[in-house]
């Protein structure tokens, strides 16, 4: 690790030695305000508004043309992406498709992937996840007649904010289909071992994916390495595709013979599609996992979006984030422990994500007083503000001055004048 130093010059130094400090002009960033939410809502790119304005301009052109013309051809766009994406975690290109919203992309693989038998039908999810993974597996139980509460086995934390490796393996026993896990923790920021993981899985014959939510964009996977059976994301938070954008989808392509649980025409074969046969037949790619017609506007947020990875590698971008995290812990450690905070995420390169996991029994108030500070974080329950240094945008500087504005709502006590509760959208 490097060594840090306290002041704002060592910042303003790290800057200057950034080699990927030129991407945040990219970025529509706002004078003076820090934004620590990308792992939320990434901010727009001057590469996502150009693709939106030219598929505007190619829908006025091409009207039903767009689809198919010699130009255009958005029938196909979402592979075209999703072949992008594929590099980002190493998987193959035809490996990785965009639809439909991390939410459905869960019941895809669980309707897809889920053969419950007599000896072999329970689901490993744990405790900690974001709760629409929970919702939609176990809705999918429900939906087949089954009782959620007997299929679906949840794995506990010990401490509230982590999990344990052993006892996710533990979880992997005889009577288990299928296991899905996060790679990153949304609240604590803990990156699972994902290769170790899927390896336990297959040595026990249980099929296994991953939510990359919270690592696609941020962390340099190795899907020739996990090799797991599917994976599903949401293309708007590091990946900074556009509120809403359609979510990622890895199917690994032993796969791609299965048959498609929840089936539509867009996954069909691409050749035979508009011939409309009885007959569902899907594409022999992970866009055989499609199910209605893409959504060429929002796609194409994506498609401007990714050209940052085309101007900056993957690793580099992890090991700038690695970076920014371990230089805020730093200062956290030196200027604010004395007010009461915890970092509550673990604090090895190789067990962490994105963002620094930052508690205080006040948390919801100062979460509310950094945002009248022209900070943007978020908050998570019970006790965490999420700060999360999106490498893409974010300078040394940045980091620095949080601190500093945290310091000052400690000290001026800022933050009493709030309420308790937390809003809508934290
Ligand atoms: C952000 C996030 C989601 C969001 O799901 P949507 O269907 O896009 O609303 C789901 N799961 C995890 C783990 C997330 O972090």
């Amino acid at each position: 690790m490097r060594e840090y130093e306290l002041s704002r010059e060592f910042a303003e130094k790290m800057d200057k030695q950034d080699a990927l400090a030129s991407l945040r002009d990219y970025f529509y960033t706002k004078p003076g305000q820090i934004y620590m939410d990308g792992n939320s809502l990434g901010l727009c790119s001057k590469g996502a508004e150009a693709a939106v304005a030219r598929t505007v301009a190619d829908w006025k052109e091409h009207g039903i043309g767009i689809w198919t013309g010699a130009e255009t051809n958005y029938f196909l766009y979402h592979d075209v992406i999703g072949a992008r994406i594929a590099k980002l975690i190493n998987a193959d290109p035809e490996e990785v498709t965009v639809c439909a919203n991390t939410t459905l992309n869960i019941h895809q693989v669980v309707a897809t992937f889920w053969k419950p038998t007599k000896e072999r039908y329970k689901i490993v999810i744990d405790e900690l996840n974001f709760p629409t993974d929970r919702y939609a597996v176990v809705s999918q139980v429900a939906s087949r007649g089954m009782d959620p509460d007997d299929v679906v086995k949840v794995v506990k934390s010990r401490d509230g904010k982590t999990l344990a490796e052993e006892d996710m393996i533990a979880a992997m026993t005889d009577d288990v289909a299928l296991v899905l896990l996060p790679s990153v923790l949304y609240r604590s920021s803990q990156l699972l071992p994902l290769e170790k993981l899927a390896k336990a899985a297959h040595e026990k014959g249980i099929l296994i994916g991953f939510d990359l939510c919270h690592s696609i964009g941020n962390v340099d996977h190795d899907f020739k390495k996990i090799d797991c059976d599917f994976a599903l994301w949401c293309n708007y938070k590091y990946l900074s595709g556009g509120p809403g954008a359609p979510a990622g989808l890895y199917i690994n392509k032993k796969h791609f013979n299965k048959k498609v649980g929840l089936a539509g025409w867009w996954g069909n074969r691409k050749d035979t599609q508009f011939e409309l046969r009885d007959e569902f037949e899907n594409a022999q790619n992970a866009g055989g996992w499609q199910t209605g017609t893409g959504a060429a506007l929002s796609l194409s947020a994506i498609d401007g979006a990714l050209e940052i990875y085309d101007k900056a590698e993957i690793k580099d971008l992890r090991e700038k984030s690695l970076d920014l995290t371990a230089y805020m812990m730093f200062l956290i450690d030196h200027e604010l422990m004395s007010y009461g905070f915890t970092v509550g995420n673990p604090r090895e390169d190789s067990g962490r994500g994105g963002h620094v996991a930052l508690e205080h029994a006040d948390a919801i108030r100062i979460n509310e007083a950094l945002k009248a500070a022209d900070v943007v974080p978020d908050f998570r329950y019970p006790d965490v503000i999420r700060l999360a240094p999106v490498p893409q945008y974010t300078r040394y500087v940045d980091v620095y001055d949080l601190i500093v504005r945290i310091k000052e709502i400690m000290d001026t006590k800022a933050y009493e004048k709030y309420e308790n509760k937390a809003g809508t959208v934290a």
